[in-house]
């Protein structure tokens, strides 16, 4: 009824606001639309960001009060890195997804930030399990909602350049050889240990420096020149050069450079490794010296060897010849002496070529010995003036010597022998390479040492050869046309033998006027007793007292015979007897004998055996040695057996009476 009741403007007025209503309804609605277009495009962006960013992104709902996280959402990076599928993980939880996430840390990482609602930041960690296995970077945060997510990246990739590179690095430092690094520009950027090592600079020195510092003035311009040229043009250069250290001292390198490009193709820096081979260089040039060497000895000794069997058989053949002439029966007594003054010669000749020899071979095993004592440097200049005196005067030359100091000064401590040996070959050699004018020799004494020189006026020895000439089987002419006789071994002998008596020996020599040679000794001098060396006794006259019985034991008849010889004339009785066991007989038997003449080498029972037995029965009875190969071991064995004196074979006469003398 009430509505009936309204007046027209009443509803009119209702309508209108009705109206108002509707048209604020639509225009609510419309921003309600708008609003919900912005959600939209909103949630489409989100989605857009989650699906394409370059991170793996995860979210997590919480599960069973934090104790699990089941997978809400999962984008295409993270399907990409941990290679499964999206569908294959929505509603699972994480701990059965990714079994080896308690162990990565993760999980705990997860569990804080959901209570505490912190980020955090799980550092690069590498993950395990059956399935994969990668270096992981890891952010986590809490949405409003309370879900968890967490970002991450697989820097398997990076982490592995960086262990290469760690290695890489480490390969360098301790690299034997030298690294040096520069820039562009040449300065020094890094040198590894080994520089520093090389070279005395430390790497404090030299970073900023140019590798120039290390140059040692001594390689031409051109040399670097050619090197920038090679590295800059891009291309590796590899060569040796002469570089200084810190200390100044100079060595050698063997350098590789190499320039370092980058993406465009421009160098930006220059990596060099280097070698220090001055001692592989040192060794090189030793060794190719030693082949060279290797190849001169060869040859020298082929040279040697048609030599000394010319220098044999020279000999051998007088031998042979005029003892074949001997046997003549129409010979007059003169001729007989002549030829047998040649035969003589001529084995002492071949003596010396074998003495030598053996001497040669001593040396190069190292088993020459000394026998140092008394020696009157006087008497061995005096007798070796008598030795040549002869020779000089039939060559026409003329001969002089000369002494430096008295007779009693002259007493020192040296190898008589040796000394002796040295002196013959030089003059011996002085006479032979001098067809006329003058051969002289002598010493004086200079400070603590005595100076010898032996000078002729002779053929002279050209310069180039004067060094080799002390080198074994070294002769100046090698030719089949020389003129002289020879091996070219005594001058490298007298070298050695000098050396070991702590001198020294030297050449001067013009071709065509002469030669010098000069050596020393050390001036050791020694009181002599009686001031009268056992050298003079040998020239005066002596005569052994009458009855004098002398035991000669040998097996060899000839040596028996000569020994017999030898002593026949002497005023003594010799007895003889054929091996040691005989000898002791004798010994037993006859009391008169007053030495011993023992061979080493016998049958039945041997010179060392005997000369023990001797000894026992008489220990006083001086037994002297002889021996064939003059061995210092057999020296020495001789002299343990009991012997007195050791002589060697051949038997010198005047020596052997010497000896026996001393034991009258
Ligand atoms: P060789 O036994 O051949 O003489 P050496 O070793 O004594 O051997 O000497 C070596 C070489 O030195 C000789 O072949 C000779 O050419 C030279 N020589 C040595 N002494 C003299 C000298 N006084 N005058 C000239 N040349 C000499």
């Amino acid at each position: 009824m009430s509505d009936e009741k309204k007046s027209l403007s009443q509803l009119v007025a209702e309508l209108k606001e009705l109206r108002q209503k509707v048209s604020e309804l639509e225009k609510a609605e419309s921003a309600c639309r708008a609003f919900t277009g912005k959600i939209r495009e909103n949630e489409e962006r989100f989605r857009q960001f989650f699906e394409n960013i370059s991170s793996g992104v995860a979210v997590y709902d919480v599960q069973d009060d934090g104790n699990d996280f089941v997978f809400r959402d999962f984008n295409k990076s993270a399907e990409r890195i941990d290679r499964i599928e999206k569908e294959d993980v929505i509603g699972k939880s994480v701990l059965k997804i990714f079994p080896g996430i308690k162990k990565f840390g993760l999980f705990d990482v997860l569990q804080r930030v959901w209570k505490t609602g912190q980020p955090e930041h799980h550092p690069v960690s590498m993950y395990e399990d059956k399935r994969i296995v990668g270096w992981r970077d890891n952010y986590v945060f809490k949405l409003p909602g309370g879900e968890i997510v967490a970002v991450y990246n697989d820097v398997t990739r990076e982490r592995r350049f960086e262990e290469q590179l760690k290695i890489i690095g480490k390969a360098i430092e301790q690299n034997p050889a030298a690294v040096v690094i520069t820039d562009r520009d040449a300065k020094i950027e890094y040198v590894n240990p080994k520089f520093t090592e090389l070279t005395g600079y430390s790497s404090k020195e030299v970073i900023g420096q140019n590798p120039s510092i290390l140059q040692s003035g001594q390689m031409p311009d051109d040399f670097y020149k050619k090197l920038w040229q090679t590295i800059l043009a891009g291309r590796g250069w590899q060569g040796e050069f002469l570089n200084k250290k810190k200390n100044g001292e100079f060595y050698w390198e063997s350098a590789s450079i190499s320039p370092v490009v980058n993406e465009q193709e421009i160098i930006t820096s220059f990596v060099a490794v280097k070698e220090d081979v001055t001692e592989k260089k040192k060794l090189w040039e030793q060794l190719v010296e030693a082949k060279e060497k290797a190849e001169e000895s060869d040859r020298l000794k082929s040279c040697f060897l048609a030599n000394i069997s010319h220098e044999i058989r020279t000999p051998m053949n007088g031998i042979l010849g005029f003892s074949a002439l001997l046997k003549e029966p129409r010979l007059s007594g003169e001729e007989k002496e002549q030829y047998i003054e040649l035969i003589h010669e001529s084995g002492n000749r071949m003596l010396s070529i074998i003495n030598n020899l053996i001497d040669i071979s001593r040396i190069q095993t190292g088993e020459l010995v000394l026998y140092p004592g008394a020696t009157s440097i006087n008497e061995i200049i005096k007798s070796t003036y008598v030795s040549f005196r002869d020779q000089a005067r039939q060559k026409g030359v003329s001969f002089s010597c000369k002494t430096g100091l008295s007779a009693k000064e002259s007493v020192i401590k040296t190898d008589k022998a040796r000394l002796n040996q040295v002196l013959s070959h030089l003059v011996g050699n002085a006479l032979k390479y001098t067809g006329e004018g003058e051969v002289s020799f002598g010493y004086k004494k200079n400070d603590k040492m005595l100076e010898f020189y032996v000078r002729d006026t002779g053929i002279g020895i050209p310069e180039n050869q004067q060094g080799k000439i002390f080198e074994r089987f070294r002769q100046v002419s090698l030719d089949a046309t020389r003129e002289y006789e020879g091996a070219g071994l005594g001058l490298s002998l007298s070298k050695k033998i000098i050396e070991m008596l702590g001198g020294d020996i030297s050449v001067d020599s013009t071709p065509g006027e002469g030669s010098e040679f000069c050596f020393t000794l050390p001036y050791a001098p020694i009181q002599s007793k009686n001031n009268q060396p056992q050298e003079l006794e040998r020239e005066g006259y002596y005569v052994f007292p009458a009855g004098f019985t002398i035991l000669v034991v040998d097996d060899d008849t000839i040596s028996r015979l000569l020994l017999k010889g030898v002593l026949s004339g002497q005023n003594v009785r010799v007895l003889l007897a054929e091996n040691g066991r005989e000898a002791v007989e004798k010994v037993e038997k006859e009391p008169d004998i007053g030495i011993v003449l023992m061979d080493m080498k016998m049958p039945v029972m041997n010179g060392y055996e005997a000369t023990v037995k001797i000894k026992e029965i008489r220990p006083d009875l001086p037994v002297i040695a002889q021996t064939a190969f003059a061995d210092p071991g057999e020296q020495e064995a001789a002299k343990d057996a009991g012997c007195e004196e050791v002589l060697s074979k051949p038997i010198n006469p005047e020596e052997l009476l010497a000896e026996i003398r001393r034991y009258v």
